[in-house]
């Protein structure tokens, strides 16, 4: 196989910076598959299992494609605080050299210090429960969203949050872009993926089953 290096995907400076520092030199196969097509504007699905890279996968393109404007321009949803957090502490690593931070909302926290936080957040990670609590209560604003992401959308939808991501959705701008991960595709994410997504790339990564502690 030949290698691949991060300096292969055209990516820009700051991103290098940020990949440099981390340590990260060779992109993992989902992040090589999902980074150039997540930067077409295409939504995506991609099935991935976690350990895989998939949390750069869609961080490096969101950072390539916010500006450094206001506002949450990005959403993340994670099925439980415990992979919200490491998520939001992704971003900000790759963010850094483009000063972009994340704020992470999730449930049994401080609603006051995640609203505090949000003034100076480009994106939000979070669980679907607190998410729609700042979204009913006006506190997260949606109206500059340009892409959602669903992380572990399987594991979302199995935990029973179906309903508070159909209500998500509908504080969400139609035009954005959309990219699901999952490490399953059960009839759910399919039907989910129909109506909320537009003409889903499908990447499967699941086959190579290569996961970021082989790379070396
Ligand atoms: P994830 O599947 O996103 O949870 O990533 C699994 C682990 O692999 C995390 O500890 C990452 O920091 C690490 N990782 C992700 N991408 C790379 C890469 N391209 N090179 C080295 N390590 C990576």
């Amino acid at each position: 196989m030949t290698e691949i290096f991060f300096s292969d995907l055209t990516l820009s400076d700051p991103v290098m910076s940020a990949l440099e520092e981390m340590g990260y030199e060779h992109p993992t196969p989902v992040q090589a598959s999902a980074i150039p097509m997540a930067a077409t504007g295409r939504d995506l699905l991609v099935q991935s299992q976690t350990g895989t890279g998939k949390t750069a996968a869609f961080c490096i393109p969101l950072i390539e494609s916010l500006d450094s404007g206001k506002g949450i321009g990005a959403l993340m949803l994670c099925p439980t605080r415990e992979l919200a957090k490491p998520v939001a502490d992704e971003f900000d690593r790759l963010g850094k050299f483009k000063n972009m931070r994340s704020v992470a909302i999730y449930g049994g926290a401080s609603m006051d210090k995640q609203i505090a936080e949000m003034r100076f957040a480009r994106v939000a990670v979070g669980t679907p429960g607190r998410v729609l609590d700042h979204l009913r209560r006006k506190t997260l604003r949606l109206d500059d969203l340009k892409a959602l992401v669903l992380d572990e959308a399987d594991e979302m939808l199995s935990r029973g949050f179906a309903e508070e991501l159909h209500n998500i959705m509908r504080f969400v701008p139609d035009e954005r872009q959309t990219l699901l991960f999952s490490a399953t595709i059960p009839e759910d994410i399919k039907r989910y993926a129909k109506r909320y997504m537009k003409e889903p790339e499908f990447l499967s990564l699941i086959e190579q089953n290569v996961a970021a502690d082989d790379v070396t």
